[in-house]
């Protein structure tokens, strides 16, 4: 990977040479295999000890967790809050895993609507609960670093499942529950927005 990011800094008019860059394709590489390791994560690993039978079936939310990902048409950052939401069935997944299967999926390259529904999806899987709830609002610098629409662009995408997709005010009462910072989308979001340009 060194060797490709010493002839990419090359192709854009640097000197790969200069005091400056010399570390910098060992650094770009250390980055990037940070930055994707959610390819090489085992899901099953991260949650297996972490699924508990209860008897409790309130909605359970996590909110305003932290990502980063990467926009698969550029490899720029796109980042913001994610927020998680399920109805137990009999199973839970202990509180501070939500936030690490956020990590997994966003540390690929990534679109926001598809990252949006691995969590979901993964969380349904794994527990099959009787509703699941994922919202994530992002910047996106492949649009707001090359000025493409606003500067601020500021995506909103969301995937409902079960009880959130057929109850209305179970959704609603999520939503509510997690509007106090930043934006909401409407209960349909599926026209949520494209979540990166790709050209
Ligand atoms: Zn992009």
């Amino acid at each position: 990977m060194q060797d490709l990011i010493r002839r990419l800094l090359a192709e854009l008019g640097e000197n790969p040479d200069r005091e400056g860059l010399a570390r910098t394709p060992q650094r770009v590489e250390k980055a990037l295999q940070f930055l994707t390791s959610g390819y090489r994560a085992d899901i099953d690993e991260v949650l297996n000890n972490a699924l508990f039978t209860v008897d409790y079936s309130e909605m359970v939310i996590v909110k305003d967790i932290d990502f980063y990902s990467l926009c698969e048409h550029h490899m720029l950052p796109f980042f913001g809050k994610c927020h998680v939401a399920y109805i137990p069935r009999t199973k839970v997944i202990g509180l501070s895993k939500i936030p690490r299967l956020v990590d997994i999926f966003s540390r690929r390259l990534q679109i926001q609507e598809r990252l949006t529904s691995q969590i979901a999806d993964t969380i349904r899987e794994k527990i099959s609960p009787l509703g699941v709830a994922v919202v994530m609002e992002a910047t996106h610098l492949c649009m707001s670093m090359r000025g493409v629409e606003k500067q601020n662009s500021f995506c909103v995408t969301s995937s409902m499942l079960g009880a959130f997709r057929d109850n209305a005010r179970t959704r609603m009462e999520f939503l509510e529950l997690i509007k106090r910072r930043g934006v909401v989308p409407s209960p349909v979001s599926e026209d949520a927005g494209l979540a990166c340009v790709s050209d």
